[in-house]
């Protein structure tokens, strides 16, 4: 096989590409794939370096916060405080080094989460449909494109169904261009056509957006057109979030505020109070360092970095930052039906024609099982009669069963694996009756219309259309007398036990004029068709998601089904799941009569939409926002993309979803199961729960060491620790307890709280209280620790030694304090900590131990050596602080108990499923 780099794929033939590649409609062999896949290169774009890691670091210098900093320590350095100036370069240092360090580690478990969700293309490998990671593609792989992929590579097609690209990307023009395999005239196209005009051809990066075409991989990674002009696909997501966004607006503000203060404090020290200047100016900006929560905005990043890190462990992967903490706010999740709520694995169960009924048995794939008829019916001759059905089904069908290691499985759609089982249990075998009847033409399954028909040629030149969709869809195309009554009838009773129920037609059309491979089939063919019968298929609910859904009701969280499939089967789900006590459905049909005003009601009292198509979710999501609900929403379809875009938490499916529904949501799920939405929910909470433990933690404990300093100032008392003591303590403090709590696990009743409200501030009202109650708290502790020390002769250095250990242990108090927000610290649980917390505390231990009897430590920040009595004391003060910060909570509880309790007879409901 020779190649040259730059072939003009357009031209000529396609026999010319299928030659000069190699390659046969089987496709290659995974030996030959394999092969070229080391001569060619991996099918990717080289990907930009990144930012070398100096420059990286040397980011986390360039921030107002850090140059004020650097300025504060050249004065020091200038005024002789030597120790002070480096205390301070300590400071910027550390907080720049965990800076450094936790976002390298956060942005490389998001590079790995996104390899989960690394996209695939299904190609043919030794004549077999199979899925390809979109890497491994090499020049010659048969690739088959679908509505809402993208095109992995450059292709010449070789088959186009209604086939319509979005080539913005490369030639900017906004109207997908309609695409031609040249079946009717397989000349090629002029050499110097345009890239736009080339449309027998598809280019690497560009979107599906209607249809279905195969076509030769005929250039991969850097030789494609996206290649050549090296432009890469757009960045997954944004690392800001709305929450961020909120802190650094808020961090700005306050670093304004504490910049006027100080100088206030400043000139108040020197002219009133009459301190030297030096020492007065040392102090303020070591006040300034210390209440200035210069760690924050990196540990909420680390708090987001590990949420995302548990949503992907709960197989959720999180492609846009801000979805983190709006999942945390979800108060509606709409969700699809099939394969979310039920497991996806279809059974047939029973077959209805027009003078019998049968059931089947045997569960799974496997094509094992018996068909019976009723007990006054001949079970041969009821078989004999559903034939015509049965080989329907085996023809308007794309899917393949696989069977590996005596285990079936399903390729493609699993209601069409469902039948090919189904034919197989009567006898018949797929490829066989396949074979007898080729395909010649097809309108592929959508979601608007709810039918597939294909065109197939038969034995001695005999044409037939066989159709297979929703009973609505194929009786619309039925002639003649038709017992519609009797036909109702047998879908409501499939439907009631939940079965998922499928209408089949045949359309015999003799030979035909335009005859061969060309025939085409359209819409306008489908009148006239025989009514063939139904099929019921069970589709079971996932247990997993019936707990699932008992947690969002106990969680305020309402649950919408929205499904295409039919009324009656959708509640019977509905129902199985205990979606709501007695759940109301509504049709898309219906929708479409009503106006969004009325629609806004509707969608309150109803939770279950049935025959809906794509526009209706859009419409729905917007009834719903209106009222101010926060919207969780799934979709797989490449029309779901406006709803999942509109939705505030946009959710594709993993597996069924297509490339377009997962680039416009927020989250991918991998597994396709609700479950999984509620288990991210969950992480969500936590999230944002751990967000605001570390802003409160942050706030009260910088508060209290400032407040205490700049009262001491304001009425003239001994300063109760010196400016590098102050800058010692938040060093310790931020990269310790700071960070621990981002790695709090979830509290526990997490899920029996209603969804906070969005509009809702970061610090509630009563968040705020408790930050000012606990700052004058520890101020006082401080205060108080002074003067007494003073008052019972120890000397000023040993005081502040004290006062310096005091605010290590409040520290600590605090911490376990905020850890709980809703219920006592005083458990097992809350007594033994995280591994994160109780590596902060040993840390502070020992680095509190060197701080007052190192020498060296002596030396730098004047510390002292404690006695045991004033370790005593030390020990008295905290026991009694732990006391006052308990009594609070449990006076507060009150408050809780409300809230709690509304969800009471919920969570018994979750205690019931679990057993
Ligand atoms: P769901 O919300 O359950 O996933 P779909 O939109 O996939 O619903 O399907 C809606 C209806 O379309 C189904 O109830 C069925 O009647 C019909 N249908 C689904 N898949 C196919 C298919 N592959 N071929 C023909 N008809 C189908
Ligand atoms: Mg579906």
């Amino acid at each position: 096989m020779t190649m040259q780099a730059t072939r003009d794929w357009h031209v000529g033939a396609r026999h010319l590409a299928w030659k000069a590649l190699d390659t046969t409609v089987a496709g290659l062999s995974e030996a030959e794939a394999a092969d070229r896949l080391v001569r060619f290169g991996p099918n990717a774009l080289p990907v930009s370096a990144g930012r070398h890691p100096a420059l990286r670091f040397l980011a986390h210098f360039n921030n107002a916060l850090i140059y004020f900093l650097f300025a504060a320590a050249a004065a020091a350095l200038a005024l002789g405080h030597e120790v002070d100036a480096g205390v301070i370069l300590a400071v910027v240092l550390v907080n720049a080094l965990v800076g450094f360090v936790q976002e390298g580690k956060a942005e490389r478990a998001l590079e790995a989460i996104r390899a989960l969700i690394s996209p695939r293309a299904a190609a043919l490998r030794d004549g077999l449909r199979t899925s390809v990671s979109v890497d491994a593609l090499v020049p010659g792989d048969v690739v088959m494109l679908e509505a809402g992929e993208r095109v992995p590579a450059d292709l010449r097609l070789v088959r186009a169904r209604g086939l319509l690209i979005d080539e913005a990307l490369l030639t900017g023009e906004s109207v997908a261009a309609s695409k031609d395999d040249g079946e009717r005239n397989d000349v090629g196209l002029a050499r110097n056509a345009a890239l736009g005009d080339r449309s027998n051809m598809t280019f690497s990066g560009t979107m599906v957006a209607a249809g279905q075409g195969v076509g030769i991989v005929v250039e991969t990674g850097v030789g494609t057109q996206i290649g050549r002009i090296a432009r890469l696909l757009q960045n997954l997501g944004t690392t800001s979030t709305p929450l961020l966004r909120q802190i650094d607006a808020f961090a700005r503000k306050f670093t304004l505020i504490v910049g006027v203060a100080t100088v206030l404090l400043f000139v108040f020290a020197v002219y009133v109070r009459a301190y030297a200047w030096p020492d007065a100016l040392i102090a303020v900006v070591a006040l300034a360092v210390g209440v200035i929560p210069e760690g924050l905005p990196a540990v909420i990043t680390i708090t987001m970095a590990i949420g995302v890190r548990r949503m992907a462990a709960r197989n959720a992967v999180i492609r846009k930052l801000p979805a983190v903490e709006t999942l945390g706010a979800t108060s509606v999740i709409c969700t699809d039906k099939t394969g979310t709520l039920t497991r996806g694995e279809m059974t047939a169960a029973r077959i209805v024609i027009p003078d019998h009924e049968l059931t089947v048995t045997g569960a799974g794939y496997a094509p094992e099982g018996r068909l019976e008829a009723g007990i006054d019916d001949d079970d041969a001759a009821a078989i004999a009669a559903a034939m015509p059905l049965l080989e329907s089904g085996l023809l308007s069908n794309d899917a393949e069963l696989r069977q590996k290691t005596g285990r079936w499985s399903v390729l493609g759609d699993p209601m069409e694996g469902a039948l090919i089982a189904l034919a197989g249990k009567a006898g018949l075998d797929a490829a066989h009756v396949r074979a007898e009847w080729p395909r010649v033409d097809e309108i592929p399954f959508d979601a608007a219309h709810r039918y597939m028909a294909s065109l197939h040629r038969g034995p001695a030149g005999a044409h037939a259309i066989f159709i297979k969709g929703a009973p609505e869809a194929l009786f619309a195309m039925v002639a003649g007398p038709f017992d519609r009554a009797k036909w109702d009838a047998a879908i409501a009773r499939a439907a009631e036990g939940g079965e998922r129920v499928l209408a089949f037609g045949v359309k015999r059309l003799g030979a035909l004029q335009d005859a061969g491979s060309t025939a085409r089939l359209t819409n306008a063919a489908l009148t006239d068709v025989q009514f063939l019968g139904l099929v019921g298929f069970i589709d079971p609910p996932r247990p997993e998601a019936v707990a699932a859904i008992a947690e969002c009701r106990s969680a305020g969280i309402a649950v919408k089904m929205i499904t295409g499939d039919h009324a009656a089967t959708a509640l019977a789900i509905a129902r199985q799941i205990e979606l709501a006590d007695d759940p109301r459905g509504v049709t898309g049909a219906e929708l479409d009569e009503i106006t969004d005003i009325d629609l806004q009601a509707l969608v309150q009292r109803v939770s279950v939409f049935a025959r809906t198509s794509p526009e209706h979710k859009l419409r729905i999501v917007r009834a719903l926002q209106i009222d101010g609900a926060v919207v969780a929403m799934t979709g797989d379809g490449v029309n779901d993309a406006p709803s999942l875009k509109a939705s505030d938490v946009g959710i594709a499916m993993g597996n069924k979803g297509t490339e377009a529904a997962k680039e416009a949501a927020d989250i991918v799920l991998l597994d396709d199961n609700f479950a999984s939405i509620v288990a991210a929910v969950h992480e969500g909470r936590t999230v944002y729960d751990n967000i605001r433990k570390v802003i409160v933690w942050t706030l009260a404990t910088n508060g209290g060491e400032t407040l205490a300093v700049v009262l001491a100032i304001v009425v003239g008392f001994q300063l109760p620790l010196t400016a590098t003591q102050i800058l010692w303590t938040n060093l310790l403090l931020a990269s310790t307890l700071g960070l621990a709590l981002a790695f709090e696990p979830s509290e526990p009743g997490i899920m029996g709280r209603a969804p906070r409200p969005v509009a809702s501030p970061l610090l509630s009202g009563h968040l705020a209280w408790r930050v000012c109650l606990t700052s004058a708290i520890l101020a006082s502790i401080i205060l108080g620790m002074s003067f007494w020390a003073a008052t019972n002769g120890r000397d000023l250095a040993t005081a502040r030694t004290m006062v310096v250990n005091m605010i290590m242990v409040t520290g600590i108090i605090h911490l376990f304090n905020v850890r709980y927000t809703y219920g006592t610290s005083m458990t097992w649980r809350g007594a033994l900590g995280t591994p994160a917390v109780l590596a902060s505390i040993a840390i502070i231990f020992a680095a509190q131990a060197m701080f007052t009897y190192a020498p060296f430590m002596q030396d730098l920040f004047d510390s002292r050596a404690l006695s045991f009595w004033d370790w005593a004391a030390i020990f008295y003060v905290s026991v009694g602080l732990f006391i006052i910060m308990e009594a609070e909570k449990l006076w507060n509880r009150r408050r809780y108990k409300r809230e709690l309790t509304r969800h009471r007879y919920m969570v018994e409901k979750i205690a019931r499923h679990a057993t």
